[in-house]
């Protein structure tokens, strides 16, 4: 047995208990303990991780803890640059794309409408979930700590807030997607591409009102529906540019 010193940055102390939050804490550590074990053990998944120093030098989650090891655990650190130190995990290549747990339907929902492919269903259990995350190299999301501590899951994101447009920004805060929208181009309920239409080809599945003061449409091949910009339109507009600022403070866990 051995015991190290922790300390969590930022909003890692949320998954912690409220006395070791924003401070150092002395644990006793099992022997050969590496660091991923003893801070998934403290209660932090490691996806949720982003830099550890140990003793002041930046080390891979793999590094076993020595007696009176110092640990500084920081998260994502989204805008500032660290390439000189090492990063725990490759970067999300490309457009990333996501699976989320039963739980985030209200957020799966937003991220189509934002234009990012997202997978989603109410009947997902977890190992078809952190399946899917490896197969198709998806960024996982959910509540759900021990689902983002398996060791086979890659890129994961806590969800700190339970409100699905908060949730929205503090993704886009975290992955810096708010560039990257591609508003209204995916279909809500089958998370395929939308096609634009004449009105005409749609005519008989639109409500005479909509038939009569709109003039842009556009459909999913899979499900049929039809989309224009109504009053719901506009309000996830302001939706929308509203997740691309930064989360105020009072919206931090
Ligand atoms: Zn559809």
């Amino acid at each position: 047995m051995v015991t190290a010193t922790f300390r969590f940055y930022d909003q890692l102390g949320a998954f912690l208990p409220r006395e070791r939050r924003g401070r150092e804490f002395s644990t006793p550590c099992a022997r050969e303990a590496t660091a991923k074990h003893m801070i998934e053990a403290l209660g932090v998944p490691h996806t949720e991780v982003d830099l550890v120093l140990v003793n002041g030098e930046s080390q891979g989650f793999e590094h076993a803890l020595s007696e009176g090891d110092r640990v500084a655990v920081y998260p994502s650190f989204g805008q500032l640059d660290i390439h000189a130190l090492q990063r725990l995990r490759s970067q999300i290549p490309g457009r990333p794309r996501f699976v989320a747990d039963a739980h985030l339907g209200g957020l799966a929902r937003l991220l189509r409408m934002a234009g990012y492919d997202t997978l989603y269903d109410n009947g997902y259990h977890d190992d078809e979930i952190e399946r899917i995350a490896r197969e198709e190299a998806r960024v996982l999301l959910s509540r759900d700590r021990e689902l983002l501590k398996r060791r086979s899951v890659e890129h994961g994101c806590y969800l700190h807030a339970l409100d699905p447009a908060q949730q929205l920004r503090e993704l886009f805060a975290r992955l810096r997607l708010g560039g990257a929208m591609r508003p209204f181009s995916l279909c809500l309920h089958c998370n395929l591409p939308l096609r634009q239409v004449e009105k005409a080809e749609v005519l008989d599945r639109l409500p005479p009102r909509v038939a009569e003061t709109h003039t842009e449409f556009t459909t999913c091949d899979h499900c049929g529906r039809v989309y224009w910009k109504g009053s719901h339109h506009a309000r996830m507009c302001a939706l929308l540019a509203d997740v691309e600022l930064p989360p105020s403070p009072d919206s931090q866990p």
